[in-house]
């Protein structure tokens, strides 16, 4: 029953034969550990005029403090080369944490980090996938060796075309953002929390 939607290229996708991909808007991982993959499926208005004018909206608030938050994830639309592959995540990775696939694809509606660049690349006529791996032990290091794979993979693919790829930069700062906080801190009971959520 599972349809195979086409993906533009092939650099890395002979990495995620083990995943279970749908239309991102569609997707029903499950509540386990694992990681995810987001690729393109179907290129719309290039992303980087998405990025200028995403810009000029969040300029347009007329508040320098949610301009900057805006902007720093709206600039990553730059990060996106010639690559599917623009997103690679995971769930649980941490001791102890309640993470699952289902709550971090979840939270693409709601707070996660790549959320803004996500939202203006669908609503500007790109179709993503979003793709599922169950991975009980240690997600995040299937995630690191993942990340590493696409990245060999897609220089591999430009020295064959005898084009220059633009290389992976995922639209995530793996370095400067985890793919979740290593301490989450626990829902206070009381006082009632203050939440912008
Ligand atoms: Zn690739």
């Amino acid at each position: 029953m599972k349809e195979e939607p086409s993906v533009e290229g092939n650099c890395c996708s002979g990495l995620f034969d083990a995943f279970e991909f749908t239309r991102f808007q569609d997707a029903d991982p499950p509540k386990r550990k694992g990681v995810y993959v987001i690729r393109t499926c179907q290129r719309g208005t290039p992303a980087e005029e998405i990025r200028e004018k995403a810009v000029g909206q969040a300029g347009s608030i007329g508040w320098d403090v949610a301009e900057k938050f805006l902007c720093s994830r709206l600039n990553r639309l730059s990060e996106i080369g010639d690559c599917p592959t623009i997103y690679i995540g995971s769930a649980g990775t941490y001791a102890g944490s309640k993470n699952t696939l289902k709550g971090r694809y979840l939270e693409f509606s709601r707070r996660h980090t790549a959320q803004y660049p996500i939202w203006a690349l669908l609503s500007s006529g790109w179709e993503l996938q979003y793709g599922w791996m169950i991975v009980d032990d240690h997600p995040g290091t299937a995630e690191e060796a993942l990340k590493v794979r696409v990245q060999k993979g897609t220089r591999r693919e430009a020295a064959g075309a005898g084009e220059p790829m633009n290389g992976v930069r995922f639209i995530q700062d793996s370095r400067a953002l985890p793919a979740e906080p290593p301490n989450p801190k626990p829902t206070p009971i009381s006082p009632p929390p203050i939440s912008l959520q």
